[in-house]
């Protein structure tokens, strides 16, 4: 077991991707706080993460709001004894992004609105910072721990139409680094991961695809590596699975001397190509 009595506060945990961290922490021995903004989710996620045998709560909160953060960490803490491992991942794609994923709208930079931009600010990068300042006092007490980001391959390279997420997620990438410097006297590391593949079908395909929780071959039927624009060619499509097992590697040990890394996690070759969707 890789977190043996380990306690992890996870936002945005009540589904996606931090609800599959937070199954698999858990099968690696992890007491999760499950954090979510939609209480419903949250509480659907502790009773898998319970189904499986783990020990999971659910708190509501609104990441972008620090009194919210302090509350929803100082709760966990409470009702688990400790904080290990805070993994900050809630996040939220801009209006008019990935159509599919923000509902089927397609709305261009200029039209947003300055509420759009707060939002994505808000909860991708203050977010974050509110996470990080809540759980520094408690990680510190004791004695080290993990700061955990989810970032994006966005935060590296260009997508259309997600310019504001892009540049929140490019933000979160900063804010570890440079935690990274100043938290390592208290033994607490700080690094990001970049999901590249795999969060959600749709982005292998069509536009505009109703592909929201559904698994690839849901959707699109089976995977066919050779018209897969990922130059790593297996024989099934890259899952969240796959983001989560890297996630685990830098909440574990096995990273321990890893800080400031912002690390890709399912990109099969992607992002060292130049022109990334283009087929060589
Ligand atoms: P992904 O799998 O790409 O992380 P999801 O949309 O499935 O994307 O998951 C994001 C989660 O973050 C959702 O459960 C959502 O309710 C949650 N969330 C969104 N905004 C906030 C927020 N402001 N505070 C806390 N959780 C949030």
């Amino acid at each position: 077991m890789k977190l043996e009595g380990k306690v992890a506060v996870i936002t945005g945990a009540g589904s996606g991707f931090g609800r599959q961290c937070s199954q698999l922490f858990s099968s690696e021995g992890a007491n999760i706080a499950v954090v979510d903004i939609d209480s419903e989710r949250a509480a659907g996620t502790v009773e898998l993460v319970e189904q499986q045998g783990g020990k999971a709560i659910a708190i509501t909160a609104d990441v972008s709001v620090e009194q919210q953060v302090n509350s929803a960490v100082a709760a966990a803490v409470e009702h688990f004894g400790k904080l290990d491992i805070m993994f900050a991942n809630a996040g939220v794609v801009s209006r008019g992004g990935v159509p599919s994923v923000a509902g089927g709208e397609e709305v261009e930079f200029q039209d947003l609105t300055d509420a759009d931009w707060q939002h994505v600010l808000g909860v991708n990068l203050s977010g974050v910072v509110y996470a990080a300042k809540a759980a520094v006092p408690y990680l510190r007490d004791n004695g080290g721990g993990t700061i955990l980001a989810t970032s994006s391959a966005a935060s590296l390279v260009a997508y259309h139409n997600i310019a504001m997420y892009s540049a929140t997620k490019a933000g979160v990438n900063g804010l570890v680094r440079g935690l990274s410097l100043d938290l390592g006297k208290y033994g607490i590391r700080v690094n990001a991961i970049c999901p590249t593949h795999g969060m959600s079908p749709n982005f292998l395909m069509p536009p505009g695809s109703p592909v929201v929780g559904q698994s690839y071959e849901q959707v699109a039927g089976p995977w066919d590596p050779s018209i897969s624009p990922i130059p790593l060619k297996l024989n099934r499509p890259p899952s969240l699975l796959d983001n989560a097992k890297v996630a685990l590697f830098l909440a574990s040990d096995d990273s321990q001397y890893l800080s400031g890394l912002v690390l890709p996690s399912t990109d099969g070759g992607t992002l060292a190509r130049v022109g990334m969707w283009f087929a060589e």
